[in-house]
């Protein structure tokens, strides 16, 4: 008899994403002449920039031509991107990160995801909450937290980001293995300063856990005092590892490409205290089971890195950090309290009600779609996530049609 990973029956159900599409459709079926304005879904709507699009059809010629053919690249992806990211990304920001330690591949969500296949099912993690659904939903299926009670799931340590602590979670009393950090941060759109960031480092380090810091949306930082990588902190080399995506950087979400930073310094411990550098680790996962990200798509993500492209995608999300203004002023003046949306695509308001109370009344009243803040943690509840990935004219649509019901979007 072929049985189950039982730990797949403990995720609940209801992917937030899913319910979300389900409630719009259903909503858009009984009134078909409303038009929805969706400002809910973290996907990017501009398209790849010309020096991208350039070096990726010189690529798909070579690809085409008996010299320049190229079969399966090498596993942990092509020198070329992986010199281009450790100096364009790290070196000129003042943080120590070679060639060497760069992993090509095709996501973000999958690296988060698969990381923790390196480590112990009895360690003890630790989440932000609210927080990207992935860190949670993976260490569920491999079986480190108990099951799901009050909103919550059993033997995960939450890091509540609250109102109180400025959304930023300090290191906790207790003692844990593994931390996830995500800065700027989905969806609060919060970001950490460097003095919390090195709080952290050291707290890792006195007592050996890990980081895995999520900087997915690092080019929407504009304030030059944030630190853009953890690996500006000194000391962060040892208990470190950052992952990064060209997806909202510069509109890779259907071309595929990311990376992911592990020092040689970064070490994990066996039962016996031996120590083992997850460098190691990782390049030993990703050689079995990853072929790499196709050569096209690692050319387009290295011309992302030369002075033209550098320009282009900047201009990509300064377009949406225009729009992100836009949204954090006029919700503001809604009176909904804000967060995120200025070094952030994100921007999390505080509807003063039950999130999916909002979304309805949101969609019933306005047409506008955002996303509740409750399904991306308990502490999300009374917040609702918009996202900057639209046109200008659906931002400005989307906040017409709110400020002709303001009154109405209370209790
Ligand atoms: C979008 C996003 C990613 C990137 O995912 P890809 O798989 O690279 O597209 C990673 N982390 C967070 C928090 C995100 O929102």
């Amino acid at each position: 008899m072929i049985r189950i990973n039982e730990n797949y029956t403990k995720l609940v159900s209801t992917y937030l994403f899913s319910e979300v599409a389900r409630r719009v459709d259903e909503f858009q079926k009984s009134h078909p002449d409303r038009r929805i304005v969706r400002l809910g879904i973290g996907d990017v709507t501009l398209p790849l920039t010309p020096a991208v699009v350039a070096a990726f059809q010189a690529a798909v010629a070579e690809m085409g031509k008996d010299a320049t053919f190229r079969g399966y690249g090498p596993d942990l992806g092509y020198d070329f991107l992986r010199k281009a990211i450790a100096e364009g990304d790290f070196r000129a920001h003042g943080a120590e990160v070679s060639a060497e330690e760069v992993f090509i591949s095709d996501g973000s969500k999958c690296d988060t995801a698969n990381i923790q296949e390196l480590f112990a099912v009895d360690i003890r993690i630790a989440i932000p909450d609210p927080v990207y659904p992935v860190y949670v939903d993976t260490n569920v299926m491999a079986g480190r937290t108990g099951p799901w009670r009050d909103g919550r799931y059993g033997g995960v340590i939450y890091l509540d980001c609250t109102e109180d602590n400025g959304f930023v979670p300090d290191p906790p009393r207790s003692r844990v293995d593994l931390v996830y950090l995500c800065f700027p941060n989905n969806p609060t759109g919060a970001t950490i300063t460097r003095a919390q960031l090195a709080a952290w480092v050291s707290y890792a380090r006195a007592s050996r856990a890990l980081i895995l810091y999520d900087a997915a949306y690092v080019s929407y930082i504009r304030d030059e005092s944030l630190p853009q990588s953890i690996f500006e902190i000194p000391g962060s080399r040892e208990c470190a590892i950052e992952f990064r995506s060209f997806s909202k950087t510069a509109g890779f979400t259907g071309t595929r490409c990311a990376f992911t930073v592990i020092p040689k310094e970064c070490m994990a411990w066996d039962a016996e205290g031996g120590a083992h550098p997850l460098h190691e680790l990782w390049s030993r996962r990703m050689s079995t089971k990853f072929n790499g990200v196709s050569y096209p798509v690692q050319r387009a993500a290295a011309a992302v890195y030369t002075p033209q492209g550098l320009k282009e995608t900047r201009g990509l999300s300064d377009f949406y950090l225009g729009n992100a203004k836009i949204i954090r002023d006029r919700m503001t003046g809604m009176g909904f309290p804000c967060i995120g949306g200025e070094d952030s695509p994100y921007i999390w308001a505080q509807v003063k009600m039950d999130s999916w109370k909002f979304f309805d009344l949101l969609l019933d009243k306005a047409g506008v779609v955002v996303t509740p803040g409750a399904g991306f943690g308990a502490c999300g509840e009374g917040y609702a996530r918009i996202s900057a990935f639209n046109s200008r004219e659906k931002v400005e649509l989307a906040m017409e049609k709110m400020e002709a019901v303001a009154s109405e979007l209370r209790e």
